[in-house]
């Protein structure tokens, strides 16, 4: 790892048609490091990521890799490899032909191919699947096809959109590990793009939440989760997510400031000595612990846990509590407000 970023993007913005598609964008990546761009359908995830493949050139703004200026290069010459959630396999090649296809067209001798091929095989754990084609494999053994064509390319950036997309949860769980020990191992520099905030969260060492085309926050994914910048943030990361009260509810707030809290900060109060008093709406068994959403007129979100299978009455009201400590402040924008843990 050397100190100066890897790649660069320098307040890049895309319209079509005047159109917005991302605006301001500015990211900062260490060579091999894990970043995840999140957000949910629409906010310019996929328009970053092919800004910076060179699938499409930015209005405004600059990007460099390596140091090298590539804003306006063509993808070819950028040095890297992608993934896509659409695995993009000729159904006609077997896995191995598949995997070596850029090495062939590169005119890679055989040898080495056959290496590379070897190599990449053992990593992605498809060993002994070389002469099946894409119909004969699943939906998981396909992406792992996939990866390893990106891995055989042995470019420094792999860029990653939504990879794991068709694949069922079960997986989806599997393959995340799999792609993550692999960044780590080769020591490649991954940007990753998923709507699921569950994944960035756990593969991502910074994750770049986005929205309507900007930048909400950037960061080590515990930042996020500890100090959303702004409502939206504290919203979207985390599950169950943040619980929004707006001052209404509470006393010793300004007009129109929310207050955030995190269901493991929220406990069940005796009756008459909590803050809130709150509706019982539906209790969901989740395995080791169950979540009990709450109705209040004053908040949106409002959530506990209990440890085990702790199922509850729906339609009866309980009392909550929590410390000062736990709230997250916004103000009447959904801004967070500054001077706080
Ligand atoms: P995401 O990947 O986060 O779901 P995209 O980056 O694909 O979002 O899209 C961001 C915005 O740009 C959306 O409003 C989308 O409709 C628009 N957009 C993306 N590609 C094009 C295009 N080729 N022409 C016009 N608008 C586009
Ligand atoms: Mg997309």
């Amino acid at each position: 790892m050397t100190n100066a970023p890897f790649v660069v993007i320098k307040d890049v913005a895309k319209r079509w048609n005047g159109q917005l598609g991302v605006e301001g964008i500015t990211l900062k990546i260490p060579e091999g490091s894990f970043t995840a761009l999140l957000g949910p359908s629409g906010c310019g995830k996929s328009t970053t990521l092919r800004l910076l493949a060179g699938l499409e050139l930015p209005d405004e703004g600059k990007i460099f890799i390596d140091g090298k200026d590539v804003t306006t290069s063509a993808a070819s010459d950028r040095n890297l490899s992608m993934v896509f959630q659409s695995y993009a396999l000729f159904p006609h090649l077997s896995v191995a032909e598949n995997v070596v296809f850029g090495l062939k067209v590169r005119r890679v001798p055989k040898k080495e191919r056959q290496e590379k091929l070897r190599r990449a095989l053992e990593i992605t754990g498809l060993l002994g699947y070389e002469d099946r084609k894409p119909g004969e494999l699943s939906g998981g053994q396909r992406q792992r096809v996939a990866l390893a064509r990106a891995i055989v390319a042995g470019q420094r950036l792999c860029l990653m959109d939504e990879p794991l997309s068709n694949l069922d949860a079960k997986l989806r769980n599997s393959v995340r590990k799999d792609i993550k020990k692999l960044q780590r191992d080769l020591g490649i520099t991954v940007v990753y793009v998923t709507h699921d905030q569950t994944e960035a969260m756990s593969m991502a060492d910074t994750v770049v939440l986005m929205k309507d085309g900007h930048i909400q926050q950037f960061g080590p994914p515990e930042d996020l989760y500890n100090k959303p910048n702004n409502t939206f943030v504290a919203e979207f990361v985390g599950s169950p997510p943040m619980a929004l009260i707006s001052s209404d509810g509470l006393a010793g707030f300004a007009e129109g400031q929310k207050l955030g809290i995190r269901a493991e900060n929220i406990q069940i109060a005796p009756k008459g000595e909590g803050r809130l008093t709150c509706t019982i709406t539906e209790s969901e068994f989740l395995g080791s612990e169950t979540l009990i959403g709450l109705d209040h007129e004053h908040a949106t979100g409002l959530c506990i846990l209990k440890s085990g299978m702790a199922l509850m009455p729906e339609g009866e009201t309980i009392d909550i509590t929590f410390t000062d400590d736990h709230l997250h402040v916004f103000d009447a924008a959904g801004n967070r407000m500054a001077a706080q843990a």
